[in-house]
């Protein structure tokens, strides 16, 4: 048992869902700290990441939609080829017509880095590098999660944030008695960025290409401006990295690249006792939608809207006190209204990754063929995407200043004044 306003949240991973979980906390005014094994917060590595409309709503409330407008392009045209470079579909992504906002891509370190500078000093505090967490235990007062340096952090739950190779599903696993979970990867995938102006054939920004053939598949997108980094890169072309070499003299021949396994899968429960997952820890999705981070935001939004209603509830009775109970039902409702999409966007992720690939004659035709002439990829995103978008939650005590709308409309709207800083401390 804990009083509400001793409630602390421990976040296992500083990746793009863990700092999205520490700016919902912040904003919910529930006390956090979020332990991170890296030894920088954003490090300069990964793949881009698209951000969706339902994403771009919470930004609305976290009040970063200037910032994210800096750092992300959105994407108008997706164009499909087959392995050797011939167009067979071309078409535009509606979102902005059925949604009111684009499909925007940016590179994993700028979302990492915005996330976290925006944050205020005192949240920025309790994000703590270097720490990589090997174990966790759970008593009937509250939770103790120990990083390999020696220290620990208490508190009340865990998020488990930490990946697809998340130690807090392992743990999970092992306090029910089971085996490690391990996503199956059936799929590969290289990834990598750079500048659109070095390469050889001109390309327009904000377009999405993809090349489809048996087996493989590649996707591109090319939004990514490099003006601003030569132009930072020419005010410091003198420092030194090593004694003979200087920024200017490295800079020219940085690559950025990496092969990476795509699992996918869904995990059978999302909680045990004061544990839950979200992001990639709770569900993987192969990246040819462009959904996994967005989805990992959706969680959050849903853990967060159950948990600080219970606090504030719990806060206004005389002597409340949040028992396991109330955490199990907090946990619960979070995975049922989890449930659906999730399950439904990692089985569709699974389809197009396959298409994609033309694993099968039928999926090659499907693909090839029939996919550009009935004009399918606009039709899903309309009648099947769309209104499972729509059907999305935001924080719920959180004025949505910009809100906009498309075709498709927001079902769920809670709350068009801020009731944002209530502090369940208070
Ligand atoms: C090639 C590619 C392209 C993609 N494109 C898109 C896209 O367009 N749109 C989209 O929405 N998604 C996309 N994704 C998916 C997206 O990157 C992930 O869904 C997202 O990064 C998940 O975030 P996360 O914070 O849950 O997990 P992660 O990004 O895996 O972050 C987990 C964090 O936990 C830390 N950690 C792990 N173990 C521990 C431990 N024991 N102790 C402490 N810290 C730990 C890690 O260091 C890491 O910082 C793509 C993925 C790939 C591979």
């Amino acid at each position: 048992m804990s009083k509400p306003e001793d409630f602390k949240v421990i976040v296992i991973g500083g990746g793009p869902v863990g700092l999205t979980a520490a700016q919902i906390l912040t904003k919910a005014a529930i006390d956090f700290a979020v332990v991170e094994r890296r030894e920088s917060v954003h490090p300069d590595e990964g793949a881009g990441i698209a951000i969706g409309p339902t994403t771009y709503r919470l930004l609305d409330q976290l009040n970063l939609l200037p910032q994210f407008d800096e750092i992300a392009t959105p994407i108008n045209t997706k164009n499909v080829m087959t392995r050797d470079g011939q167009l067979y579909n071309s078409y535009e992504f509606h979102m902005r017509e059925y949604h009111g906002r684009p499909i925007a891509f940016a590179h994993r370190h700028d979302i990492l880095r915005t996330l976290y500078i925006t944050l205020p000093a005192e949240a920025q505090a309790r994000i703590k590098t270097s720490k990589r967490v090997t174990s966790i235990t759970t008593t009937a007062d509250g939770v103790t999660v120990t990083c390999d340096d020696g220290s620990i952090e208490t508190g009340s739950i865990v998020i488990g944030a930490d990946g697809v190779h998340s130690k807090t599903h392992s743990m999970m696993a092992a306090m029910t008695g089971q085996e490690a979970p391990v996503f199956p990867s059936e799929f590969q995938g290289l990834f990598g960025n750079g500048p659109r102006e070095k390469l050889p054939v001109e390309t327009a920004p904000s377009d999405n290409w993809e090349a489809h053939s048996p087996g493989l598949s590649s996707q591109v997108f090319t939004g990514y401006s490099q003006e601003d980094v030569k132009q930072f890169v020419e005010e410091i072309k003198d420092l030194h990295v090593t004694s003979k070499l200087t920024i200017g003299d490295v800079f020219p021949h940085v690559n950025k690249a990496g092969l990476t396994l795509l699992q996918e899968g869904v995990v059978k429960s999302r909680s045990h006792e004061r544990i839950v997952l979200v992001g990639d820890a709770a569900s993987k999705i192969t990246p040819n939608l462009g959904l996994g981070y967005n989805s990992g935001v959706l969680d959050m939004i849903v853990l967060v809207n159950h948990l600080r209603s219970t606090l504030l509830a719990k806060s206004t009775e005389e002597r409340g006190e949040i028992r396991e109970e109330d955490i199990a039902n907090v946990f619960k409702a979070y995975e049922d209204d989890r449930r659906e999409l999730t399950t439904k966007v990692t089985a569709a992720a699974q389809g197009v990754v396959r298409n994609h690939t033309w694993l099968s004659w039928f999926r090659k035709v499907f693909d090839r063929h029939l996919t550009p002439a009935m004009g399918l990829e606009t039709w899903y995103g309309k009648s099947i995407m769309g209104p499972q978008l729509g059907k999305q939650q935001v924080l719920d005590w959180v004025e949505e200043k910009n809100l906009v709308e498309g075709k498709i409309p927001w079902t769920y709207r809670p709350s068009q004044v801020d009731l944002g800083e209530v502090d369940v401390k208070a």
